[in-house]
């Protein structure tokens, strides 16, 4: 099958459109012809470099596809049938898988980080991650969904324990997460603040529901916080930008308010008094993807169309390179997309 692979760490140069050996279906898996696999910037990171990755390497965490074949041991679903991979990796055995809470497996991973992922055109896969999809979901826009929607769910649902009636600032909203974010957080009647750095991408976030927009380049995250709640600052920060808006994000919360964060894109620093982490009764929370009991929870409001994936463009998976680059460009609002012919 062809695949886009990399023999060595770098820049988008490295990624090439090769054959590769076809995946060899287990008993217990299911065969998946990929259609669509959404970029993240996990995928950059991996073609950077990072621990624990094998040569050569195939990225690509967010799978929509059709059910090519299944194993001898498979019930759930049929060839033909759409749907899409969970992109989570897990033993499905451990105290923690057994409880729900795979996030916290020892082995947990992400689908194309230390395993080969889904910029090719097959990849095999056990039963739990084969979710099948409705007919109103093109693939292109149900490979936009997993990775962002689960992680901002976790976020803001288990982790948070988000409520109608909270006031959530949303950094960097024409993210794919941050998208995911304010959409959810709209559905649970909360008031969004999004930061964005230009104006096409604070227009965009208005229109995706957040009641308030903060140019985080031009303005003072936590002084326009500030103005535009009448000094009652956030309930949520929801951070995964890092260094460059982690003092500010702090800055933004109300007493007893919360910092959940999933990510460092700007940097992986950030500085704060802990007299305030005390004195204010802060939280900060850790948040890394989410559960399967997560992903189809959100998933339920995706089908139902009350939650959106938001795609920016497409790109035929031969012109990865392309799309990794308009992805670490910064022009994106929402999800880049390679498309498998
Ligand atoms: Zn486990």
């Amino acid at each position: 099958m062809k695949a886009i692979r990399f023999h060595e760490f770098g820049g988008p140069e490295v990624l090439r459109y090769e054959d590769v050996p076809d995946p060899q279906l287990r008993k217990d898996q299911v065969l998946v012809r990929v259609r669509a696999c959404a970029l993240n910037h996990l995928d950059l990171f991996v073609r950077k470099g990072l621990p624990g990755v094998k040569l050569p390497h195939i990225n690509g965490s967010d799978v929509a596809g059709e059910v090519a074949e299944v194993g001898e041991y498979i019930t759930a679903v049929k060839p033909g049938q759409r749907v899409l991979l969970a992109p989570m990796v897990f033993c499905n055995q451990c105290v923690h898988c057994t409880a729900g809470q795979q996030n916290l497996c020892r082995q947990f991973s992400v689908l194309g980080n230390r395993i080969d992922g889904g910029n090719c055109e097959y990849i095999a896969m056990p039963e739990v991650n084969v979710i099948p999809i409705p007919e109103s979901l093109s693939f292109e826009q149900a490979a936009a969904v997993p990775l962002v929607f689960l992680t901002a769910w976790h976020m803001l649902v288990a982790r948070c324990g988000i409520r109608p009636g909270m006031t959530v600032l949303v950094l960097a909203g024409g993210s794919g997460v941050g998208s995911a974010a304010i959409q959810i957080a709209k559905m649970f009647d909360c008031t969004v603040i999004a930061t964005a750095g230009d104006e096409r991408k604070l227009e965009r976030s208005r229109q995706l529901g957040a009641d308030h927009v903060i140019d985080h380049y031009q303005q003072k995250i936590g002084d326009e916080v500030k103005r535009v709640t009448g000094k009652q600052m956030c309930d949520i920060a929801f951070e995964h930008v890092g260094a460059a808006t982690f003092e500010e994000s702090i800055r933004s919360l109300k007493p007893g308010g919360c910092l959940v964060t999933c990510g460092a894109t700007s940097g992986p620093e950030g500085k704060f008094d802990i007299r305030v982490l005390f004195a204010k009764q802060l939280s900060f929370l850790g948040s890394y993807m989410g559960t399967m009991g997560d992903l189809h929870q959100v998933l339920q409001q995706i089908f139902a169309g009350r939650l959106q994936p938001v795609i920016d463009a497409e790109f035929p998976l031969k012109e990865a390179a392309a799309a990794h680059r308009h992805l670490e460009n910064k022009e994106q609002f929402g999800k880049v997309v390679l498309t498998v012919p």
